[in-house]
């Protein structure tokens, strides 16, 4: 049965939806998982914007075409989730600073030559929930590296972490990050099944899972642990893990971590934050308060 919350939550949004009404796509894959729709709908009415916000799922062969597509009907912008963070980069006429230095892109808009302008919102996005925990000169660790590690790995730069490991299954995505970040910083990078994982995980102030493991996807299992149960045996309670995974919540990872006395941070506050960034782009510059989507996301859950 629907929960009545989500039934009235419905009927808002039906009635936020005239003929003139715009709207603004997430396309990934899987998208069925994300709770962007709530926290901007939510948004979107707090401004009284005649603008909805969907979620398209895309197929890495159809990406193109639906970004053509959407530049001929009434798209006003997008957010581009797993998997398609850094193909997406191609397809964009204009890109800002921080997402060609990451080559990672998250949010897009059309610009006055109806090409797409793109940037990238989740540095600001995943420093939010770290800004007062005084995290300088500490040591963190990185699992992945996809385009969310880009992210992360600058937001650790940015608070200044002492060293940043990140551990992946990916060889060649992590020689290119090691390359990416080469001018700032001096990554220390390894595959998951080095030895060398233990001593990082036991000295480790701050974990950040970035991989989609543990994530709620209709072929995904849920209570599998990043890289497997032995990759974690040396963790212990003073570190902080950090999950960008935000359904379910918490994760399993997170709920392991608790058990093991850790402080843990979901991947909720983060989205909140990062999606506040890209309402403010697609709407030049319209600021709608955390607690507006915060609560949306609070009666969703
Ligand atoms: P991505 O570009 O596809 O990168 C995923 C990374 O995880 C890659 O390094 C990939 O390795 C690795 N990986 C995938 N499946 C794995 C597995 N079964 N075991 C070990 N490693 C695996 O994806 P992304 O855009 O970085 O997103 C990653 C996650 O972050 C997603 O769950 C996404 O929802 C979440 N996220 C959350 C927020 C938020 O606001 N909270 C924001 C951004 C992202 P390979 O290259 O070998 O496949």
């Amino acid at each position: 049965m629907v929960p009545e919350q989500t039934i009235t939550f419905r009927v808002k949004i039906l009635n936020m939806i005239s003929s003139k009404t715009s709207f603004i796509a997430l396309i990934g894959n899987p998208v069925s998982h994300s709770l962007s729709p709530i926290i901007q709908n939510a948004a979107l009415q707090y401004l009284g914007l005649d603008l909805i916000y969907i979620a398209v799922p895309c197929k890495d062969e159809d990406l193109e075409l639906v970004l053509n597509s959407f530049k001929r009907i009434n798209c006003k912008g997008l957010n581009i989730t797993i998997p398609h963070k850094e193909k997406i980069f191609n397809l964009c006429s204009e890109i800002s600073p921080i997402a060609n230095k990451l080559k990672a892109i998250n949010t897009l808009k059309l610009n006055s030559e109806n090409e797409w302008s793109a940037t990238n919102t989740d540095v600001e996005g995943f420093i939010y929930p770290l800004k007062n925990l005084k995290l300088a000169k500490k040591k963190s660790i990185v699992l992945g590296s996809g385009g969310a590690a880009r992210s992360v790995i600058q937001g650790l730069i940015n608070l200044n972490l002492s060293t940043i490991s990140v551990i992946s299954r990916n060889k060649s995505s992590l020689d290119e990050l090691r390359k990416n970040f080469e001018n700032q910083i001096e990554l220390q990078s390894f595959l998951n099944n080095d030895n060398k994982a233990q001593n990082l995980i036991e000295e480790a102030d701050l974990v950040v899972n970035t991989t989609p493991v543990g994530m709620k996807t209709a072929k995904n299992e849920m209570n599998l642990l990043p890289y497997g149960d032995h990759f974690w045996r040396s963790l212990n309670s003073k570190t902080i893990v950090y999950d960008l995974i935000y359904n379910p919540t918490p994760t399993h990872l997170l709920k392991f971590s608790a058990n093991k006395g850790c402080m843990t941070i979901d991947g909720l506050q983060m989205l909140v934050a990062q999606g506040i960034k890209s309402l403010s782009f697609w709407t030049d510059g319209l600021e709608v308060p955390f607690h507006v989507m915060n609560d949306a996301l609070k009666n969703h859950l």
